[in-house]
């Protein structure tokens, strides 16, 4: 097969489209609108309703998805190229019916959702018609899930549900949670765990807060469940089995993170350039100056690294088809994602000086989500960890005293070698 680096041309009229239509049409709904998951925002959501329509014509609609399910089915590659151009904008994800948490809720939907699960929930998800919660996070435990206490008890035709959760995203406008708890406390958290699907309106979940995370969102709520009685059949995939469902989510939700975070880059990049060459100082404009051009070769090259690292990530889950095949890949980009969108962000706020740190400019916003991308779907250390991990598997320890490599042994055989090969030269001149 060839390495190729063009869209095909069909698709990039598609891009074409795309980028003009969120430059002009939807990068504006960011400064006038609040909230794109505020559906009780009549105003917003009348506004909005011929843009998806548009979309929908246009067929990228929900493009995170397969045929059978409504999307396109272009694959992780098109959906990255894409997502590059739906991360400038905090509405472009809901207007092109790919934002998260709904986008990663209807992947487990999707893979482990009844018939009647599916009817209920997914098809509304995904018709844009209600949204969605994701509710795995505890106050006392994030980054171990084998930490978590929030538990179901089965009594009779139920489970009942008691716990606590913690900055479950957008919970005040979900109709349904998707919730994370122990089942069985006597096995390893890997066998005890299960999902299941909330409705909002369930007597005894109560959202305690929001809280609000600055320059980015308001709505990182605090939740406490406190005997929440659902149905037997809101269970969602098998008893014991909310690891491997979780893994399906987390997974996809990850790498569109990172596409998105490419397109984040790019712009703080653009305006870092943009800056450069309008800017004037002493003798010439900010970009004449080999210190500036350093920050913007070097802002460049990162960007274009973290880039291809994602493009070929999601060209690797399309070959794959299986989020765990390339564990080690997607554990890369997470831990790449936040450097480089700090590193990019700081350099462009610093080139703007005094305006940089202002709330006039989005630079600060910027770097705060660079801190989210670090956090949220687990710290990058546990992602080092991982792609350390899955590395070293593939290596032998050395087979004697010295490495591999070791100059003194390795010119010591390759005499040896060469001195044999030469007896048989000489004996047979
Ligand atoms: C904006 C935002 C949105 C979120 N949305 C959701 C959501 O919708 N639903 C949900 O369930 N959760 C959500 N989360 C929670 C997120 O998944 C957790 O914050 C994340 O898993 C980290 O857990 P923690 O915050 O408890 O940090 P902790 O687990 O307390 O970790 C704190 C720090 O300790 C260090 N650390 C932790 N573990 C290790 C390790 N193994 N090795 C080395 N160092 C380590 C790291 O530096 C880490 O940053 C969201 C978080 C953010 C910031």
């Amino acid at each position: 097969m060839a390495w190729d680096f063009e869209t095909e041309p069909e698709f990039q009229e598609l891009l074409d489209w795309a980028d003009e239509f969120v430059r002009t049409e939807v990068e504006p709904l960011d400064l006038v609108f609040e909230n794109p998951y505020d559906r009780s925002d009549e105003k917003a959501m009348a506004y909005t309703r011929p843009l998806k329509q548009a979309v929908k014509d246009k067929g990228l609609w929900a493009c995170h998805l397969g045929p059978e399910l409504g999307g396109a089915g272009y694959g992780q590659v098109k959906l990255g190229l894409l997502n590059e151009i739906l991360g400038r904008s905090t509405w472009a994800p809901s207007i092109f019916g790919c934002q998260a948490p709904d986008s990663g809720n209807a992947e487990i939907l999707a893979h482990y959702g009844t018939e009647q699960q599916k009817a209920k929930y997914l098809q509304p998800l995904l018709d844009g018609d209600i949204g969605s919660c994701y509710s795995m996070t505890e106050p006392h435990a994030g980054s171990d899930p084998t930490l978590f206490t929030t538990n179901a008890v089965r009594d009779g035709d139920s489970w009942v549900l008691n716990g606590e959760k913690w900055f479950n995203s957008v919970a005040a406008f979900a109709e349904f949670y998707i919730v994370l708890a122990v089942t069985d406390p006597s096995v390893s958290a890997y066998q005890g765990m299960s999902m299941f699907i909330v409705p909002a309106e369930t007597p005894g979940l109560e959202i305690v807060r929001n809280v609000r995370v600055a320059g980015f969102s308001d709505h990182e709520a605090y939740v406490r469940y406190t005997d929440v009685r659902v149905p037997a059949e809101n269970l969602l995939g098998p008893e014991g089995g909310a690891f491997a469902v979780a893994q399906t989510r987390l997974g996809g939700g990850r790498v569109h993170h990172a596409m998105r975070t490419v397109a984040l880059v790019r712009k703080a990049f653009d305006m870092m350039c943009e800056r450069a060459v309008s800017r004037q100082v002493r003798g010439g404009t900010l970009g004449s100056l080999q210190l500036t051009q350093e920050k913007i070769a070097d802002s460049w090259i990162e960007m274009e690294q973290f880039r291809l690292l994602v493009l070929r990530t999601a060209w690797l889950i399309d070959k794959h088809q299986d989020y765990l095949l390339v564990r080690k890949d997607i554990a890369a980009i997470k831990v790449a994602m936040p450097r480089v969108m700090h590193d990019v962000a700081q350099r462009a706020l610093h080139l703007h000086g005094a305006l940089g740190v202002s709330d006039e400019m989005p630079f600060a916003d910027m770097m705060i989500y660079a801190e989210i991308m670090g956090i949220a779907d687990g710290p990058t250390e546990v992602h080092q960890v991982t792609l350390a991990k899955q590395l070293l598997r593939g290596y032998q320890p050395a087979p004697g005293l010295w490495p591999t490599e070791h100059r003194p042994s390795r010119r010591e055989a390759a005499q040896a070698h060469v001195a044999a090969r030469m007896e048989h030269v000489v004996a047979n001149h």
